[in-house]
């Protein structure tokens, strides 16, 4: 590590991060997916592969709390996701067909499944100088799994799932969780998170300082308050926007002295 490698601050005791579009690249792999069905699919070619992709994401989210709750088993809210797209697109299929459109998604889908890129440096920096864990609104053995194939599983040091602990974020209550099993005060952690809503308003709400993942630069709600990085490289970067804020850094500037 070179000079220019080392980042200035203190770490949290506690350094938290979400799993999908933070460490697990969903959304790139998503896209990459869909827009290899669409090939296959005319239906889904009626509209254009980014809205079909921002469909995909919307739908996702919103069937998820059925699933957590047991309303909806995750194989019927699979291939109810993609009815419910070929809708979107203006197009009618069965329940069997929006099956098997979803069993071509997921093989496709894992084939092309990645990490965000800079996610891996950026643990194995971070592992053994404070408690990494990871917050995450999925199932269990998907995200044990995803861990496992990017050879990250030892690099974490705690993984709370929605489906685990039976809350999801933007509850408090599963942050909480997260600062029990690591031992931290909410004052000694750190979230970082692509998502405004489940991540920095989420975490902000259990009392812990986040860190916005910005990756698709959108507008930040709360610039003075909130610090935000674009990219997971350079790694020496997000360990900066990670580590304490020494006091007045950016908004606040020391008045004057007086005294002489
Ligand atoms: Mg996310």
């Amino acid at each position: 590590m070179g000079p220019s490698d080392r980042a200035s601050g203190v770490l949290p005791s506690a350094i938290l991060f979400d799993m999908d579009d933070t460490i697990f690249d969903h959304s790139l792999t998503s896209r990459a997916a869909l827009r290899e069905l669409r090939f296959a699919e005319p239906v889904l070619r009626r509209r254009t592969l980014t809205e079909v992709w921002h469909e995909y994401g919307r739908l996702l989210e919103a069937v998820h709390p059925d699933v957590l709750a047991g309303r909806i088993t995750v194989d019927r809210s699979r291939s109810e996701r993609f009815r419910r797209l070929a809708e979107f697109c203006g197009g009618q299929i069965s329940e069997r067909e929006g099956e098997d459109l979803s069993r071509r998604y997921r093989a496709r889908y894992r084939t092309l499944r990645r990490p965000v890129p800079g996610a891996p440096e950026l643990l194995r920096r971070l592992h053994g100088r404070a408690v990494i864990g990871i917050v995450t609104n999925n199932q269990v053995a998907e995200q044990e799994e995803k861990l496992v194939t990017f050879g990250l599983r030892d690099l974490v040091d705690l993984l709370v799932v929605s489906e685990g602990v039976g809350v999801a974020k933007p509850d408090p209550e599963i942050f909480r969780i997260a600062l029990e099993r690591a031992n931290a005060a909410p004052e000694d952690a750190v979230m970082l998170g692509d998502s405004w809503a489940l991540d920095v308003l989420g975490a902000r709400s259990a009392g812990i300082r986040a860190v916005w993942f910005n990756r698709f630069r959108l507008p930040n709600p709360d610039p003075h308050n909130v610090r935000e990085v674009h990219s997971l490289r350079p790694t020496v970067s997000v360990e900066r926007a990670l580590a304490f804020p020494r006091s007045g850094l950016r908004t606040v500037r020391k008045a004057p002295s007086h005294r002489s």
